[in-house]
């Protein structure tokens, strides 16, 4: 992996590339948030860490320049203690993933190992779990090649749940991403959405597990027995 590490703290920087190079990767340093859009075009990263809180544009902006500009590299971004409203910026942003500071190296080179893990699993514009194959660009979805007979909101909330594998997505996180700016969504109707989709998705050997009090998280089925 090639990783471009945006951090203006230089004690922070050293240590978090030092353990990303640790690890194999390939990192750059940037201490600013204005030449990100333009080197991402030019270097094709595999990844951007990118700090919130940085001179001159900070994390946000650089996010939203990104995907102005057509970029889908993914980014995590690291932004302060208990700021809640930041994640859920970054989230809504185009982000894939956050830490929060401070946070141990352990836990920042974990969350890469599983962008890196969602990356390799992802063909061009299609994410592929199990037998599943879901067309990002085309809106589809399909089992062993066989198309999904999905309505509009279903596909949004497989897509939304697939991208995010393995992870726990909670009813918030699917109501802010499926909801559109003029509506709302219930809780009830999300549930609905997840309870079809669990009968579609079980034939490619998926599930989507109930975590009580946080959300849902979809995952490979254990094999039987
Ligand atoms: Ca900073």
């Amino acid at each position: 992996m090639y990783i471009l590490l945006v951090e203006d703290d230089p004690e922070l920087a050293e240590s978090t590339s030092r353990a990303l190079r640790s690890q194999g990767w390939k990192v750059d340093v940037s201490a600013r948030g204005e030449p990100v859009p333009r080197s991402v075009k030019q270097d094709a990263y595999d990844l951007v860490i990118l700090d919130v809180g940085l001179p001159g544009i900070d994390g946000f902006e650089t996010l939203r320049r990104l995907r102005e500009q057509g970029s889908r590299t993914p980014v995590l971004m690291l932004t302060a203690r208990d700021a809640v409203e930041d994640r859920v910026r970054g989230l809504e942003g185009g982000a894939e993933d956050y830490v929060v500071k401070p946070f141990a190296l352990a836990e920042l080179l974990a969350r890469v190992r599983v962008l890196e893990r969602r990356a390799r699993r992802r063909d061009g514009d299609t994410l592929q779990m199990g037998a599943l194959r879901v067309d990002l660009d085309g809106r589809r979805a399909a089992i062993d090649g066989q198309p999904l007979d999905l309505s509009a909101r279903e596909w949004e909330v497989l897509a939304f749940m697939l991208a995010r594998a393995g992870k726990i997505v909670s009813k918030d996180d699917l109501m802010r991403s499926i909801a559109g700016w003029d509506e709302l969504m219930s809780e009830n109707a999300i549930e609905v959405y997840v309870s079809r989709l669990r009968g579609r998705i079980e034939p490619a050997g998926l599930r989507i597990r109930t975590i009580r009090g946080l959300g849902y998280l979809m995952e490979e089925r254990p094999p039987a027995g």
